[in-house]
Formats: C-alpha cells, structure tokens, sequence
C-alpha cells in the first residue's frame, strides 16, 4: 500500500496553472524520484503537498490521513520532512546549531539532544564536525548536514530538493549514496532532481514531469533505457 498518495492534484500561482491533475504515490521503504527540466513544477509539487502552497484540487494522503488541508508543523508531526532547495543552513552557526534548528518545531525541542546523538549515528561525519561553522564546509558537507536537519524530526518520509543541484558529479555520488544508505535504514524518500542519470540509478521508481503534468513513469533503472529520457535528459 502506498505511504504517500496524490490524486489529481492541481495548482497554480494567479491565474497562471502549473500542476495539472498530477498523481503520484510513494510506496514504504522506497526511493521515488522526481525528474524534470527547470520550471516543470517540481518544487511547485512538493510546497502544495508540504502545506506551503494551496493546491486547486486533489487529494494528498500520508499514512492513510489526508494531509492536503495541514499546515507544514502539522505535516512534520505526521512524520514526514522537507528538504527545500538550497538547503537554506545558517551559514555562521555550527553543525550542531544548525541540527538543533530542526527540532525547533513544536514538541520537538525536549528531545533535541536524543535526536542529536541519533542523527550522528546516521550520519558520522556531522557528529566529528560538530563545532564547525556551515560556512566553512563543502557543497556536499553542507547537503549532508541538511539532510541531518532533516532527520532531527525522526521522519518516517523525506522529501529532498535538488539534493545534487551544484555538486560535481563524485560529489553528487556521494550524496546521492547516502540516501541510499538512509533508505536501507528504513527512510521512504521521494526526490525531486534535474540529476537524471544518477538520480535513476538509485530510485527505485521515478516521474518524469513536462509542464505541470506526469509525462511517463517506471522503474529507476528501466527508465535509463526509454528512448524518451535518452534523447531529452541524457542527451544520448
Ligand atoms: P526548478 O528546478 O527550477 O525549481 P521546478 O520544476 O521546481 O523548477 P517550479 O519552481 O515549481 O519548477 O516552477 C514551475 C513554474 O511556476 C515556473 O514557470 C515558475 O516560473 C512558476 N512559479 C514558481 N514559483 C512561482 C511564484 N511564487 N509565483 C509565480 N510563478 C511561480
């Protein structure tokens, strides 16, 4: 059964519509991607499932509750966690500071230091570096300490924007690879991505979105091999 589940959801800014009856689901333990050219509606997607943009229609729905109508604190409580492009860190303050700003929702803060030694067990490299100032770290540093904010929630789902976005290719890997690692761990992923190459050879299961609407979908790596994707993604 599906954890996540979007039907025929539609959104727009204005009168300008964006997303057109897209539907979409996330099975548990899986990674879904996400894939599509600049200005496909990809980020426009996850703000109107995450609370931050009011679709038009459809129907989102986590774990059985629908979600579509919760605020974004609510929508963590729920159990899952966004990601949003740019990661958005505090560049002057440190690696654990950084951590502690996500269990800055509600109900959350009691536990921050539980949450903390969790997070450092899941990602390592964090726990050695945690008096060192954002700023200072690597493009794919600074995405690992953002998807450790992620987790201070103890998300059962995470979504992750353009996780890659910036990074040379060894470094998009590696990234890329600690999802992989999160999601044996038990984390449902959905990932939105331009990376198309690399992001499907990690994604269990992918969406490609054009202009608002779902314009194929299939398996990770299967989709490596559609004649579509090759011509208008991987320049082959
Ligand atoms: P990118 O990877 O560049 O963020 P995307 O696939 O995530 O691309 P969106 O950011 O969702 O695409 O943008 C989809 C469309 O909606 C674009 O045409 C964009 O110009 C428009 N758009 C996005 N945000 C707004 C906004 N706040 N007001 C008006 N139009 C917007």
């Amino acid at each position: 059964m599906a954890m996540l589940e979007i039907e025929n959801l539609s959104a727009g800014y204005g009168n300008v519509q964006v997303l057109r009856d897209v539907s979409l689901s996330v099975d548990e333990g899986r990674i879904v991607a996400l894939l599509g050219a600049n200005g496909a509606g990809k980020t426009t997607l996850l703000n109107a499932i995450y609370g931050l943009h009011k679709p038009s229609s459809g129907t989102v729905v986590f774990r059985g509750r629908r979600i579509d109508d919760m605020p974004g604190d609510k929508i963590i409580e729920q159990g899952i966690a966004y990601l949003p492009e740019g990661g958005r860190l505090f560049p002057d303050m440190s690696v654990k500071e950084n951590l502690e700003m996500g269990a800055y929702p509600r109900g959350l803060w009691r536990d921050r230091k539980r949450d903390l030694e969790r997070v450092y067990k899941l990602l390592p490299r964090l726990g050695e570096r945690k008096k060192q100032l954002a700023r200072t770290m690597s493009g794919g540093e600074r995405q690992m300490l953002a998807m450790g904010r992620c987790l201070m929630s103890d998300p059962k789902m995470c979504f992750f924007d353009e996780l890659s976005y910036g990074l040379a290719p060894k470094m998009a890997q590696e990234v890329l690879g600690m999802v992989k690692e999160l999601n044996a761990g038990g984390l449902s992923v959905l990932l939105v991505e331009q990376n198309v190459r690399q992001t499907l050879e990690v994604a269990d299961y992918a969406y490609v979105m054009e202009n608002g609407v779902i314009a194929l979908e299939g398996e990770g790596r299967s989709l490596l091999d559609n004649e579509h994707v090759k011509k208008a993604y991987l320049g082959l």
